[in-house]
Formats: C-alpha cells, structure tokens, sequence
C-alpha cells in the first residue's frame, strides 16, 4: 500500500498520472485497495472494533473481496495506521469519492490505538509507538474530516514533550531529535490547527531545521544529507512558512547528483542506483 503510494503520488506530482494510469487501470487499483479494507464483523461486541482500517497487502492469505462489507476477525489480520493513511491518499489520487470507506469504523479503530499519554500506535497492542502514528491518525481524521478519534489536547501535549534541548521533533519522549519526527510532529499540529499551542519555540525550531542543510538537508547534526530528508526538512519548514529562506540551488544541485539517469534516486550520490551510473 505505501508502495503503490509513492508510485501514483510521485506520478500525480510530475502531473504523469492520468498519462500513465488507465482509467481502466485505476479502477483495478481501487478495486485492489479497497480488497485491503478490514472491516467490522457485525457481531456484537466486535472482534475486529480496534482492527479496522486497511492492511498493507493481502499478505495474509485472505480472498480478493473489492466488495466485501463485512471481515471476519482473524488473528493478526489487522490494519496499520500507516496503510490506512496511504490507502486513502491513494484512492484520492485515484479519483475514487471514498463511499466504500467505513469511516465510522476507522475512527473507532483510532480511538483504540491512542494512549493514555497521547501517543498512538500504528496497530492495537502495538509496542512500537511513536510520532509516526500521531502523524497517520491525525491525517486520516483530517481526510475523514471527523477528529471524534483523537484526544487534540492530549495529542498536543505529547508532542510539545517530544520538543528536545534544540526545539526540533523527538520520535518518543527524551530522545534525539529528528528531522522525520520533526515533520510528523509539525505537520500533525498543523492538522489539528494548534502549531501556536504545541511547538516549544518556533523560531528555534526553523533555525535547527534551516541548519540541517549542508547542500541537501540532513536528518541530524553532524549526519550526511540524504535525499529524503529534503522532503521531511523542507515540507516542516514550508508549514513553518520559512521555506523561502532554503537555498533550493543547492539542494537542487545535491538532489541530481543522486539520480540515476534512467530516472531512480539513491538516499546519497554514493547509493544505489545513483552509484552504478558513474
Ligand atoms: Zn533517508
């Protein structure tokens, strides 16, 4: 699902998807993502309350339902924030209106998955909690245009904890700063219109992420740049409203140098595929 993702948002944003994606094709797509769907059992009380959503594939075995309406509940066959999010972008991308979409549903699941500290994790029961996931509830809600899943207070207090000693985005409380948790927690705030009440020290923070640059942006003092972080740095610091002050020059000189030249990026000018073509 976050494949397909990068595949039909990339074509979108080079304005190539309706060149390359059939109408025929995209109903198949849709067809395919709404197979994903985990749905309510309609029994009472519901097993799958706190699984529904979408799942990242049809990894688990399940039979090709575009239609299906109701999923029995099977152990692990549970959706993924990550893919709930991805999957409706897609099908946003894709031209579909979203009617399949059992929004009631996912905003259960959301209020399931959020913690008492205002945290989220990506699928009930889940260890692995951290500003990812606030990010992902936080856009589904906003797509569903329906935040009756999320404690917004709590949410935003999570987040202003995350703040390290340099005001950029931790991914968990006490840990260092990042620029991919910077953009998941930014950009959640700007969801939930509370940019003004979550972030620490505003200024400070456009500062940290303006540093970041060495020609490309890196995640961390003292890193690398790395391609991607030109799209976690640089979209914080376009909701920040400073993205004017980066030299896009640079960046943009730093971004081809890792491109291959039949058109695929490398992380950096020495990875795959950007190596082989020197
Ligand atoms: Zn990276």
């Amino acid at each position: 699902m976050t494949l397909a993702f990068f595949c039909l948002g990339a074509l979108s944003l080079l304005g190539e998807l309706d060149e390359q994606v059939t109408t025929e094709n995209k109903k198949d797509w849709i067809d395919w993502i709404y197979a994903q769907q985990v749905l309510p059992t309609g029994q009472i009380p519901d097993p799958n309350e706190a699984y529904c959503g979408f799942r990242g594939s049809s990894w688990s075995g399940r039979k090709f339902e575009p239609t299906a309406t109701t999923c029995s509940f099977q152990h692990y066959d549970s959706s993924h924030i990550a893919n709930t999010y991805t999957a409706l972008l897609n099908l946003l991308l894709l031209g579909d209106d979203l009617s399949r979409v059992n929004r009631q549903a996912i905003i259960k699941t959301i209020r399931k998955l959020q913690q008492e500290d205002g945290s989220v994790a990506p699928t009930y029961g889940s260890l692995e909690i951290d500003v990812r996931f606030i990010f992902c509830a936080c856009a589904v809600s906003f797509i569903l245009n329906d935040w009756s899943g999320i404690d917004i207070e709590r949410t935003t207090d999570h987040i202003k904890r995350l703040q390290s000693y340099e005001y950029a985005i931790a991914q968990c409380p006490n840990q260092e700063a990042h620029g991919g948790s910077t953009f998941c927690g930014v950009a959640a705030l700007a969801l939930m219109n509370k940019l003004k009440e979550g972030l620490v020290d505003k200024d400070k923070l456009i500062e940290w992420c303006l540093q970041r640059q060495v020609s490309g942006f890196q995640g961390r003092p003292n890193k690398s740049p790395d391609v991607c972080y030109g799209f976690w740095i640089g979209a914080s610091l376009d909701i920040l409203e400073s993205f004017t002050l980066v030299n896009c020059q640079e960046l943009k000189a730093f971004l081809l140098e890792c491109q291959h030249k039949i058109g695929g990026f490398g992380k950096d000018p020495d990875s795959f595929p950007g190596k082989i073509s020197r």
